[in-house]
Parts: C-alpha cells; sequence; structure tokens
C-alpha cells in the first residue's frame, strides 16, 4: 500500500527518529517500499539574521548534514531496506511537503514533538504537515 515513505527527522533530537523509523521501516518492509529519510537545515533568511553568519556557512553546514545523514541512514537502517538520504535548506515544514511531492511519496512518518513540549499535542512543523500534506502522515507519539 504505501511503497515510499517519508522520515523527516532532526538530526540533532533523537526523538525525532527514535519511534517513528521503527514504524517507518516496518511499513516499508511490509509493502516492499523504500525509505527516504530527510533532514532540512533551517534557512537563515535575506534579513539582518543573515549577516551574521559568515560566508559560505549554509553550504558548509548542508555538505556536513550530507555526511551525517549517510552515517545515519548507515547505522540505522536496516541494510534490506532500500533507502536513501536527502538535506534540505529552508523552511522546516516547507521543504518536507516539497520533498514528499517530489519523489512521489505515499506516506509521511513523523514524531509528534519534541518530549520537553508536553504541552503540546502537535509540534509546529508536525501540524502543518498534518494540515497541508497531499500524503497520508502517520504521527508517532511518544
Ligand atoms: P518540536 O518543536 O517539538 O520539535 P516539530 O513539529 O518541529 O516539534 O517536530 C516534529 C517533527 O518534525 C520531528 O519529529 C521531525 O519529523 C520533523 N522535524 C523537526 N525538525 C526537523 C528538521 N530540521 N528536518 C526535518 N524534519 C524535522
Amino acid at each position: 500500500m504505501f511503497k515510499t515513505i517519508l522520515l523527516p527527522i532532526d538530526l540533532g533530537e533523537e526523538s525525532s527518529w527514535s519511534k517513528a523509523l521503527p514504524v517507518a521501516v516496518l511499513h516499508a518492509r511490509h509493502n516492499g517500499g523504500n525509505l527516504c529519510v530527510l533532514t532540512v537545515i533551517p534557512g537563515v533568511g535575506e534579513n539582518i539574521v543573515r549577516t551574521y553568519f559568515p560566508p559560505g556557512f549554509t553550504e558548509r553546514a548542508m555538505a556536513q548534514a550530507e555526511s551525517d545523514m549517510e552515517a545515519f541512514r548507515a547505522a540505522h537502517v536496516p541494510s534490506d531496506v532500500p533507502s536513501k538520504s536527502l538535506v534540505r535548506n529552508g523552511t522546516i515544514y516547507d521543504e518536507i511537503l516539497a520533498v514528499a511531492d517530489e519523489i512521489g511519496a505515499d506516506l509521511i512518518v513523523m514524531a509528534s514533538h519534541r518530549p520537553a513540549l508536553r504541552d503540546y499535542l502537535l509540534g509546529p512543523n508536525a501540524a502543518r504537515v498534518v494540515r497541508h500534506a497531499k500524503q497520508s502522515v502517520l504521527v508517532v507519539r511518544d
């Protein structure tokens, strides 16, 4: 049923994948599908904030994230599940929605929020993805 599964993760936040990754792997295996693991480097924008970052900051951050994501995939995604990793730069939820369309995803699997923010049922990115995605979204709760 679900053949192409998108798992957006925050590389610096283990709770964004610790429970969601096994669920994504289960669905990929069950459907003979594939898994795309995505991380987004938040954009620093075009305003005054950008001037506080050294030249080439975004390019270096992207290159580092690409190698970190490959290491993540090798360490955590079982080798029997076809997978790839992607890194994007920009607004997190916009990039998740755009990549889901680009890769022809039919399921997005994501954690609801960081455990520290217990007052919220859905974090800001999860909420926007649930609201705007054309695909099915499976929110893995803590
Ligand atoms: P919180 O602010 O509590 O972390 P979010 O809505 O940002 O809530 O996080 C929920 C989910 O959003 C994460 O589990 C992950 O799937 C996705 N997400 C958050 N940050 C990123 C990121 N930088 N890149 C890709 N996905 C992210």
